[in-house]
């Protein structure tokens, strides 16, 4: 790969040249620098799992929450996914991360159900590596029987970018999945190319509209037409569907206007650690005890 992008310097110019292999090489460092250092992060636990509240706005309770993980770095600090899950995936380290992922999600929701809230689920983002890797299926049937979580409580996001990979590995996999009782969802819809003929076969149970398309709903009457059209499409299709990255009470009243009122953003509440998370879940609690639903007018 080094050799192609070099290939593709030189003929930039001879000036470029040395521009580049300088910036290559350094670029080349920080990732074996960032794989090296990823390898042993599971070891060290320097992995952890934050947790975005999602909202049913009608009853303005909590009734689940998002997995996302986060990397606490000795050095570096908190390292956002968006740093070292792609690199994950080439290296193939996505798949014990994402089994702990998986693991970790799973035990938390089983602690907090316990503390009274057993109807609470839990969404885990899975990658395209995971899911492709033999042997998925059967870590979270092995993970269910173990922890004996209740499988509709555990939500799978799914890409569309794996979904149209190979659509029938795909359709076959949501089969044997959703056997095993869990729920599908697919994250960040309409960004990718899922055409409405597979939806009908993938064995979907919510869309997951996509926060690039929410985020301009006020100001761009394209993106608001996207997004009313999703919410009739998983209407008609009797699937859930949930709104990602709502920010603001307008974006709030559109969907709620349009029928989608399970809501996800920094307007309820950003992604925080157990500890916080659980402080959120008492708050909704004290809320529900008052028969008010707060929650759902912001945080
Ligand atoms: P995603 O699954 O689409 O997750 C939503 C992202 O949007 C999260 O970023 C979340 O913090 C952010 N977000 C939530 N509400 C708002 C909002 O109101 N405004 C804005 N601007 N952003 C909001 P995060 O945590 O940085 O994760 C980024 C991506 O990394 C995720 O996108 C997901 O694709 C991936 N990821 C995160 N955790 C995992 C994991 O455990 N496994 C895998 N395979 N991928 C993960
Ligand atoms: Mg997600
Ligand atoms: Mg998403
Ligand atoms: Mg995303």
């Amino acid at each position: 790969r080094a050799d192609i992008a070099m290939h593709r310097a030189k003929e930039l110019g001879r000036n470029n040249y040395q521009f580049f292999t300088a910036a290559m090489n350094e670029q080349l460092g920080e990732r074996l620098r960032i794989e090296g250092a990823l390898r042993s992060a599971l070891e060290r636990r320097e992995f952890v799992l934050h947790y975005q509240p999602q909202i049913d706005v009608l009853g303005g309770r909590i009734f689940g929450m998002e997995a996302l993980i986060r990397w606490q770095h000795p050095e570096l600090g908190m390292v956002a996914p968006s740093r070292f899950i792609g690199l994950a995936e080439e290296t193939g380290l996505i798949l014990p991360i994402g089994a702990w992922v998986l693991r970790t999600a799973c035990l938390q929701l089983l602690e907090w159900q316990r503390g009274g809230r057993a109807g609470l689920r839990i969404a885990v983002n899975v990658s395209a590596r995971q899911l492709a890797a033999p042997g998925f299926v059967q870590t979270v049937a092995e993970l269910l029987a173990e922890t004996g979580l209740a499988p509709r409580c555990l939500e799978l996001e799914l890409t569309e970018s794996f979904l149209m990979q190979d659509v029938e590995h795909a359709i076959g996999m949501m089969h044997q999945l959703k056997q095993l009782g869990v729920q599908l969802a697919i994250d960040d819809f309409g960004t990718g190319y899922s055409s409405l003929a597979h939806l009908k076969r993938f064995e979907v149970d919510v869309l997951k509209i996509d926060q690039t398309f929410v985020r301009d709903l006020a100001v761009d009457p394209d993106d608001a037409a996207i997004v009313a059209t999703i919410i009739a499409l998983a209407a008609n299709l009797k699937l859930e569907v949930i709104s990602e990255g709502v920010e603001t009470q307008d974006q709030v009243d559109f969907l709620r206007r349009h029928g989608c009122r399970q809501m996800q953003g920094y307007h309820f509440g950003r992604p925080v650690d157990a500890a916080a998370f659980e402080q959120l879940l008492l708050a909704d609690e004290a809320r529900a005890q008052r028969g008010g639903g707060a929650a759902a007018d912001g945080a």
